[in-house]
């Protein structure tokens, strides 16, 4: 078993069998659940929670949401006993690149530009990645990393 990942905060961790279809939803509701752009998910066959549990808020009748209560971090996407996590919930987002989108009249348009944007820069000229090096992280390294 090799899928893993949880929350910011590391009071909910998961484990799954494999990953299956990688999606993003344009929704409305997803904007919403993840305060992002749109929801990023992957399905989790297996999933099950290795520390902690995750809180619930049912978005429709047919769909409940996870989330860490503790840190807030969403985790998954659950309808009628199927679903998946997060993608940038799992230790290896990587591993789990989109390969459809949901596409709702609620689509944010500057989404599809997203790629073309100007990199942030220090006034020095350096990289977030270099400027913020120094920045100590609180975010969980997950019980088996
Ligand atoms: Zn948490
Ligand atoms: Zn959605």
């Amino acid at each position: 078993m090799s899928v893993t990942g949880g929350c910011q905060c590391g009071a909910v961790r998961y484990a799954a069998e494999s990953l299956g279809a990688s999606s993003i939803c344009h929704c409305r509701m997803c904007q919403k659940a993840t305060g992002g752009f749109f929801g990023p998910y992957v399905d989790t066959p297996g999933l099950t929670w290795t520390r902690g549990q995750p809180s619930y808020f049912a978005s429709s009748k047919d769909v409940k949401r996870g989330f860490c209560a503790a840190c807030g971090t969403p985790l998954t996407f659950e309808s009628h006993g199927q679903g998946g996590v997060m993608i940038g919930t799992l230790d290896e987002p990587e591993a789990a690149p989109p390969t459809t989108q949901l596409v709702w009249p609620e689509k944010l348009a500057f989404v599809d530009r997203l790629g073309e944007l100007a990199h942030w820069k220090s006034k020095a000229g350096r990289e977030a990645s270099e400027e913020f090096a120094a920045v100590a992280s609180r975010q969980d390294g997950g019980e088996d990393r």
